[in-house]
């Protein structure tokens, strides 16, 4: 315990160092880097390394002039040449569902019935704790029989627990007999209506009848989920993500982690709807915790549903299925009720809308709450992915940003033209036009839908190609964004759509030294190889918390 007079004498010489120039004698200097990052016009800003508070903040971003002051600085960590980014940060992920799927079997890939069957029992085997067995990722299309497993070929394998495993498009599952009677179903138990049941396969409607009963996770579980999905994080080079629809029960584990000091990276939280955004924190925004690793600041709410199974709302039929338009999921009123009651608590909206009439009535519930609050209110449409080229304009004047996921593009272009045909395209994927028009664009991957992976995430932005470099040419390639836009997207952008933008996104000074080092210079290299480049090391508040090995 310091006497009053130490800390007298400790607080004089802190402020006599804080007052002489900075950097200070107990920073950290990393150097020798290739440093990159996006500047606040939007331009590619180059530097050779950086100056690390004890605090895990960034003093001074060090371009090759600032050498000769640096001499001081003892502490020195050389990024041997290698080209340093800030940390990326998804702008829309779901943290958990990474970390469980991780977790659960994965049979993507099976070649066949038997190969499910090794793969379930050396799951079975490796996880012996497990209540159920989930797994997902079957597709009897690729296997030479084509026949849809069944219970009795689960059974061969695990018969002493439940087991679920979903198909590839998570429209059917099988189970074993176990989880049947786990369920409580027998032969008499009829399918409900949009649902089958054959030999323990079941059909879209008819799957809740099991995936309702497989128990919650517990919090253990939680936490090794919310564990992988920070391993997965860092190892793709990403030190935050908007986390998309966060429950309690999640955030409950992020605050255990934050509690325990095993939350390495950042979660901007974004409840759940509005029954989630009550039970978190009492309705409120939670401000910034545990050294700006947590932060729930808003609302995530659904306008409409996804395209491949149609469920996104189109203002005329789909082509490839002229009776239906989609489907709304809230009506306006409705809409404007919860973002009201949301944007009242101080929450920030975070609206999904895929369908270009769902855009629109976003949109226009987005106009009319900002006509009634002038603040900064950065509205976010999540996905903005089929816009009616009437309403692009719409975005840039009500100061929405578009929260926009570049390897949807890539993995949907094909579906995405049968499903509106060649006509209706013009505001698919717009990131140019909306970027030209004035509206941030924040960047992310939607994982799990997706990879957690950004690179492939750059290298579309900036080619609308996928990773095989098709189509040749790019697919509407008026749409791509330079490399600069596309690294903001994932960096300042995707900062500034979760009101963090003096925190990180960028390594200026007073931000996070949240920094990664890469395998190649990613300003420099062909799409092809921005979509493989490696992460080498990955920082966190000036901590290496990740490196390859
Ligand atoms: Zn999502």
């Amino acid at each position: 315990m310091p006497t009053p007079m130490h800390t007298f004498k400790f607080a004089a010489v802190a402020l006599l160092l804080a007052s002489v120039s900075t950097p200070a004698l107990a920073d950290t200097l990393v150097h020798n880097a290739k440093g990159i990052q996006v500047d606040a016009q939007g331009r590619l800003e180059r530097f050779t390394g950086l100056v690390i508070g004890n605090d895990g903040k960034v003093v001074q971003l060090i371009r090759a002039k600032d050498k000769k002051q640096l001499a001081r600085i003892t502490k020195r960590i050389d990024a041997g040449g290698r080209t340093l980014l800030p940390g990326l940060i998804d702008a829309h992920g779901h943290v958990m569902g990474l970390g469980f799927g991780a977790l659960q079997l994965d049979l993507t890939g099976t070649s066949s019935l038997a190969d499910l069957q090794q793969r379930l029992k050396a799951y079975a085997a490796a996880n012996p704790q497990a209540k159920w067995i989930v797994g997902r990722g079957w597709n009897q299309e690729t296997w030479a029989d084509k026949r849809f497993p069944t219970a009795a070929d689960l059974d061969a394998v695990v018969s002493d627990r439940p087991v679920w495993l979903g198909r590839v498009d998570s429209h059917a599952g099988v189970v074993n007999s176990a989880a049947l009677k786990a369920a409580g179903i027998t032969a008499a138990t009829k399918a409900p209506a949009g649902g089958r049941i054959e030999n323990g396969l079941f059909v879209d409607a008819a799957m809740a009848l099991v995936e309702d009963k497989i128990p919650d996770p517990t919090g253990a579980e939680m936490d090794a989920a919310l564990a992988k999905a920070q391993e997965l994080m860092l190892a793709n080079g990403l030190t935050a993500a908007a986390d998309m629809g966060t429950s309690a029960d999640d955030w409950a584990t992020m605050n255990r982690a934050g509690q325990m000091g095993t939350l390495k990276v950042r979660i901007l939280g974004y409840a759940g709807g509005m029954p989630e955004m009550r039970a978190i924190n009492g309705g409120k925004p939670s401000g910034w915790l545990f050294g700006d690793r947590l932060h729930l600041g808003g609302v995530k709410l659904y306008a409409d549903g996804a395209l491949g199974s149609r469920g996104a709302w189109l203002k005329a039929p789909y082509h490839d299925k002229p009776d239906t338009r989609g489907l709304s999921l809230i009506d306006d009123a409705e809409l404007a009720r919860q973002a009201g009651e949301a944007a009242a608590a101080g929450h920030q909206l975070a609206i999904h809308a895929i369908g270009d009439a769902a855009n629109a009535q976003v949109i226009t519930a987005f106009e009319q709450l900002g006509r009634r609050d002038k603040g900064d209110l950065r509205w976010r449409l999540e996905h903005a992915q089929i816009v009616d080229v009437a309403d692009l304009p719409r975005l840039a004047e009500a100061n929405i940003i578009a929260s926009m996921q570049p390897t949807h593009q890539t993995s949907d272009r094909t579906m995405a033209e049968a499903r509106l045909g060649p006509n209706r395209l013009g505001g698919a994927y717009a990131w140019a036009t909306l970027a030209k028009s004035g509206v941030r664009l924040a960047f992310g991957s939607d994982f799990p839908v997706e990879s957690p992976n950004p690179f492939p995430g750059l290298a579309a932005a900036v080619s609308r190609q996928d990773m095989n470099g098709q189509p040749a040419g790019g697919w509407r390639p008026h749409e791509r964004v330079s490399f600069a836009t596309a690294l903001g997207g994932f960096t300042r952008g995707a900062a500034f759509a979760g009101f963090a933008e003096e925190r990180i996104g960028s390594l200026d000074a007073g931000k996070h030294a949240d920094f990664i080092l890469v395998d190649r210079d990613v300003s420099k290299v062909l799409p092809a190889e921005l979509a493989r480049t490696e992460v080498l090391e990955t920082w966190v508040a000036g901590k290496k918390v990740w490196a390859k090995k």
